[in-house]
């Protein structure tokens, strides 16, 4: 075999023009040599084999090129490859460009050793032109030997400094740089490259074959060349889509195309078949998830002619793409990659991983089953955070009853006002409580159900990991009939559990819950204080009658009622605060006096 040159090296560009991917940058370079504007340094930061040394050096080579005249011909920007400067830079034997490879040199000495060179001006062309690479690699020593120069080169010297890491270096270094951010390659440019390069190599490929190769490569041209060099050693000058699959353990978009076909037969058993094909194939449980978001994404993008474009697919599999889209709403493709994210976050504090993916793999085909059809936004009632003081506030007795001292008459007035028994049915539970936080609104969809999977109940799993509506699931239409007798049954069960708050107990044991229509179920109180109160219990009281009474679509109601019941209970500092909270300048009193309370 005759010398083989890695087709990175043999196929680098070496004109503007021939930089992929990168236009607004080369286009931002050529017209500052246009305009004689050039800067001091330069920081070409990025993704790896992004072309930020290409371009460097190609920089280096245009603003020495012996032809390029700008009076004459101002649009030629571009090196002309074979004057004495540019031969000598394609040769790797310039003088005017000294490249540092700042991971391996990155010593003081190494630093001083470069700026000693700086003084001697260049023999031939215009500018001696520094590419440090992985400038974020020099240590501190070396930066603070560097920064002189770098502030105060001579007229003939250009810095370009090369990073992948732009957050590393310093700010004195880079408030001296332009900066530049070369973006990741699209897979279409890689692929269409590799095209160029497969041709001038007399290579048979396959176009599938080259976008499964630019996906692979994440952005960078250079990883993409050296796989695409892999694969023609392996495959003997034929790269097949198929063996670009076996030789780079690419999950294969056919599985994702099973898989969503099962989908759409509902057919649970050979989803879970598929993915254990693939799990056998070795395949790691995260690629599988990343894989399947972006067959959903494309999917979804190929259902609108708009986002078509935004498929980066060779142009068979985007054939087939809007071929399978046509099965699918947008509501459910949305949904399924709401779960498929889900479960990528949940997946590596999973305990069992595997049923993690095929639990949210179930959900999907429950979804295209219809089950999951009425998924809307509910209000659900926030997580009680400040619930000890809510149970100290409603613990308090109604307070209407009390003769308190009026030492101002208009406070007081004011304050009885606040008091007054509100009659009026109050908004449909749950209810924002001023104390507490603003009730969240959270998607009925399964967010994280069974995700972080354990053997209990799917209801207890979903509570813990927030999605506290999670028992609703699918049921949201079941709407079973029932009487007072069976609410009666469910409430006084409920009660035994809110003894802890003796106030709010006894009220409700005084006023049962009482059926109304249209699935409503009734509670009475005295006073703000035991609404907040019920509010903090409401949302289990809830979900325990729609469970035990197998009616989803049962809601309840808070109504303020008033007491006619005189007998309360008071503490003696539930009677003070009763009556500080009715009138402020007692506590002032209280205060401008030294007074100390003792209950
Ligand atoms: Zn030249």
């Amino acid at each position: 075999m005759e010398n083989f040159i890695v087709s990175a090296r043999k196929y680098r560009p070496s004109t503007f023009d021939s930089v992929v991917g990168q236009k607004a940058i080369t286009n931002t370079l050529k017209n500052a040599i246009r305009n004689h504007h050039l800067a001091q340094a330069y920081l070409f930061t990025g993704p790896r084999g992004v072309g930020k040394t290409t371009s460097a050096r190609i920089f280096a080579k245009t603003i020495n090129c012996l032809n390029i005249d700008l009076e004459k011909n101002p649009d030629m920007i571009e090196p002309c490859n074979v004057c004495e400067s540019c031969r000598s830079f394609s040769e790797n034997a310039s003088f005017n460009i000294m490249e540092l490879d700042a991971a391996s040199n990155n010593s003081v000495d190494d630093i001083r050793r470069l700026v000693d060179q700086v003084r001697i001006p260049p023999q031939v062309g215009k500018f001696k032109v520094y590419i440090i690479d992985e400038v974020h690699m020099l240590s501190q020593a070396a930066f603070n030997a560097f920064l002189k120069t770098l502030e105060e080169p001579p007229a003939y010297v250009k810095f370009i400094l090369a990073t992948t890491e732009k957050h590393k270096i310093i700010p004195t270094i880079l408030s001296r740089c332009q900066v530049y951010d070369f973006k990741r390659i699209s897979i279409s440019d890689i692929a269409s490259y590799l095209a160029y390069v497969a041709e001038k190599e007399n290579v048979v490929t396959e176009e599938a074959a080259l976008h499964l190769i630019a996906q692979k490569a994440d952005g960078a041209m250079r990883d993409a060349l050296s796989i695409f060099d892999q694969l023609v050693s392996f495959s003997s000058g034929h790269v097949s889509y198929q063996s670009v699959v076996e030789n780079l353990h690419v999950l294969d978009h056919d599985y994702f195309f099973q898989i969503t076909d099962q989908f759409y037969n509902k057919n649970i058993t050979s989803v879970l078949l598929i993915l254990n094909e693939i799990i056998e194939n070795g395949f790691d449980g995260q690629h599988f998830i990343i894989g399947l978001g972006e067959h959903l994404r494309n999917l979804l993008i190929s259902s609108d002619p708009q986002t078509i474009s935004l498929m980066e697919t060779s142009a068979a599999i985007r054939d087939r793409y809007l071929e399978n889209a046509r099965k699918f709403s947008s509501a459910f493709l949305l949904k399924a990659l709401d779960l498929n994210t889900q479960s990528d976050i949940h997946y590596k504090t999973s305990n069992n991983k595997r049923l993690l993916i095929e639990i949210a793999l179930m959900q999907m085909v429950a979804m295209a089953n219809g089950t999951f059809e009425s998924i809307e936004k509910e209000e659900i009632p926030a997580m009680p955070i400040k619930k000890k003081i809510v149970q100290e506030i409603a613990e308090q007795a109604p307070i209407e009853k009390i003769a308190a001292p009026s030492i101002n008459q208009g406070v007081d007035a004011r304050a009885e006002k606040q008091m007054e028994p509100k009659t009026e049915l109050q908004d449909k539970v749950p209810e924002p409580v001023q104390v507490l936080p603003q009730p969240v609104r959270v998607q009925k969809i399964p967010k994280g159900l069974g995700l972080g999977i354990s053997l209990k109940t799917g209801e207890d799993t979903a509570d813990e990991l927030g999605n506290p509506d999670a028992y609703m699931l699918g049921k949201e239409n079941i709407a079973d009939e029932y009487s007072q007798e069976d609410v009666d049954q469910v409430f006084d069960n409920f009660l035994e559990n809110i003894k802890t708050q003796p106030s709010l107990y006894a009220t409700l044991k005084s006023n049962m819950a009482t059926v109304k229509d249209g699935f409503v179920i009734e509670l009475q109180v005295y006073n703000e204080a035991q609404k907040m109160a019920l509010n903090e219990v409401l949302f289990d009281l809830v979900k325990q009658l729609r469970i035990r009474l197998n009616n989803y679509k049962l809601k309840s109601e808070i109504r303020i009622i008033e007491n006619s019941n005189t007998t309360k209970y008071m503490s003696p500092s539930d009677r003070y605060n009763a009556m500080e909270s009715k009138n402020p300048n007692l506590k002032k009193l209280g205060n401008n006096l030294s007074l100390e309370l003792d209950f």
